[in-house]
């Protein structure tokens, strides 16, 4: 992976290069600390397959970690929410299988009331696919794994 030169303080949502994310490989299960990236997507430091992009972000990294050439799927959710727990595995399928060509934000909306009015989550799980940053398509409610497939399909193709 890029190690750029200078100092390095962990992490941080003040960092500007965005926070650490831990991304465990689907060929080698190998553990990737990986930051946001605008451009590409990343890779195994081991193997070098492509990584399930899964990342947790808050109203402080949110900003970051869309900002990305691959489609992002916005996943509004609270512990509470037993739908969410419904959606929650998928999402980590869907990551897995289209490793390389998405990008899966998880936002808990309890703890980050902005991102929850800016994407209108009254009712979770609130889907949100962005392109761009702007969004593209939007699901209210837990959605079966081919139905969710289904509906993303079009704006993957585009990736
Ligand atoms: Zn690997």
């Amino acid at each position: 992976m890029d190690r750029p030169l200078g100092t390095e303080d962990g992490g941080t949502a003040s960092d500007p290069k965005g926070p650490m994310s831990l991304l465990s490989c689907t060929g080698c299960a190998a553990k990737n600390r990986i930051r946001p990236s605008e451009r590409g997507s990343p890779h195994c430091g081991a193997c070098g397959k492509p990584l399930p992009w899964l990342v947790n972000a808050t109203d402080a990294t949110f900003d970051l970690e869309a900002k990305t050439k691959l489609p992002v799927l916005v996943d509004l959710w609270a512990p509470w929410c037993g739908p969410c727990r419904f959606v929650g595995p998928i999402l980590e399928q869907l990551a897995a299988e289209h490793a390389g060509r998405l990008k899966v934000v998880k936002v808990n909306v309890d703890e980050n009331p902005s991102l929850s009015a800016r994407y209108q989550a009254h009712s979770i799980p609130t889907l949100v696919v962005l392109r761009d940053s702007q969004v593209v398509d939007r699901v209210v409610g837990a959605m079966p794994k081919p139905q969710l497939s289904a509906r993303l399909a079009p704006h993957l193709k585009r990736a």
